[in-house]
């Protein structure tokens, strides 16, 4: 299979792109090394990539409609299926940049649907978030809530892209499969998320900074049960004959509070936290947690790494390659 993965630099997609070449799949890789966190940090993220890999980098931008028609033309023969990852996430910064946080997520993910067409491309898996599940949602969170109320500009950019890519299914006929991931973490985790950023912070004897009182809840999911659910999402839709559209929830099915999470992190580093208590933010969801019933029945999805041993793999990673 020809695959184009978007962000393929980043914490997720330099995963998939690993496990996509090691059984043998063609992949394309478009990334523009954007510097909310360091290029060389991203660079080592594909360094896990084996020479013999079937593997092309195009750097480019999905704020360019040429850069993105440079990426479909890399390598001959049709692309089968994009896997967009690419965007700018973080629900904090997104608040800051709304309008760039835009750019990028949604008219970057228009222009990406527009060029997979031009191109003949006719299979779209689209990454999501558990942010687009707002005010509106029930626990657990399940596909088919009306996702009609996001808390941030991040949540509501996810939700757009969403949006797009149902109405090219729509009009267009592309086979589309939208997956909501739920914090997702694990060797490689971007810098600026919790459990890297905790790690961290604890690791180097400083306080941590914690928002509310400590019980708000995330559903956690480690990275190589994502891949799996990418992987047989991918699968999935290249053995139906029918163009769908299908809304996955991807989570860990549990959800863990703040304070369960650093107790769990200072047990891992060896380290006892200090914590800084802040008020709480407006636009961070109270609780998350993933339904993944549609997902195991449909994908065979389900997470094995529990969050104390993923914890321990992340402290384990962190200190043999990050600090
Ligand atoms: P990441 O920042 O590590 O990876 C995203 C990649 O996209 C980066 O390498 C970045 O350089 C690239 N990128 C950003 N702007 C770009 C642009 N204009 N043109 C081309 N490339 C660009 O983030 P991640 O955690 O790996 O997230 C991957 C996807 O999963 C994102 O779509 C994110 O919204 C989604 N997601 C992540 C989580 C999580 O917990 N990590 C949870 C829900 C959804």
């Amino acid at each position: 299979m020809k695959v184009l993965v978007t962000g393929a630099a980043g914490f997720i997609g330099s995963h998939l792109v690993e496990r996509l070449c090691g059984r043998g799949d063609s992949v394309i890789g478009f990334d523009n090394f954007d510097p909310f966190y360091a290029r060389a940090r991203k660079e080592a993220n594909l360094a896990g990539v084996p020479e013999r890999a079937d593997f092309h980098l195009q750097e480019g931008d999905l704020r360019s409609s040429a850069d993105i028609a440079r990426a479909f033309e890399i390598a001959p023969g049709a692309i089968d299926v994009v896997v967009h990852l690419a965007a700018l996430a973080g629900i904090r910064p997104s608040v800051v940049d709304p309008e760039r946080f835009y750019d990028v997520n949604v008219m970057g993910t228009l222009r990406l649907i527009e060029a997979a067409k031009r191109a003949g491309c006719r299979r779209l898996v689209f990454a999501s978030s558990s942010s687009v599940y707002g005010l509106d949602s029930a626990l657990p969170f399940q596909e088919d809530a009306a996702c009609g109320r996001p808390l941030s500009p991040y949540a509501s950019s996810k939700r757009a892209g969403e949006l797009a890519a149902f109405h090219a299914h729509h009009l267009d006929r592309l086979a589309v499969t939208t997956l909501r991931f739920f914090t997702v973490y694990g060797p490689r985790q971007r810098p600026d998320l919790a459990i890297h950023k905790f790690t961290r912070l604890i690791s180097e004897g400083q306080p941590i900074e914690l928002h509310g009182d400590g019980s708000s809840e995330r559903d956690y999911t480690f990275i190589d049960d994502i891949v799996d659910g990418v992987v047989a999402a991918i699968d999935r839709q290249a053995a139906d004959p029918e163009p769908r559209h299908h809304v996955y929830n991807l989570g860990g099915s549990r959800s863990t509070s703040l304070r369960g999470l650093v107790d769990l992190l200072g047990q891992a580093i060896g380290e006892t936290p200090r914590i800084v208590w802040k008020p709480d933010r407006p636009e961070d969801l109270p609780r998350t947690l993933a339904d993944v019933s549609r997902a195991h029945a449909e994908l065979g999805f389900s997470p094995r790494v529990t969050l104390a041993e993923g914890c321990g793999r992340f402290v384990a990673w962190w200190r043999a390659h990050a600090r």
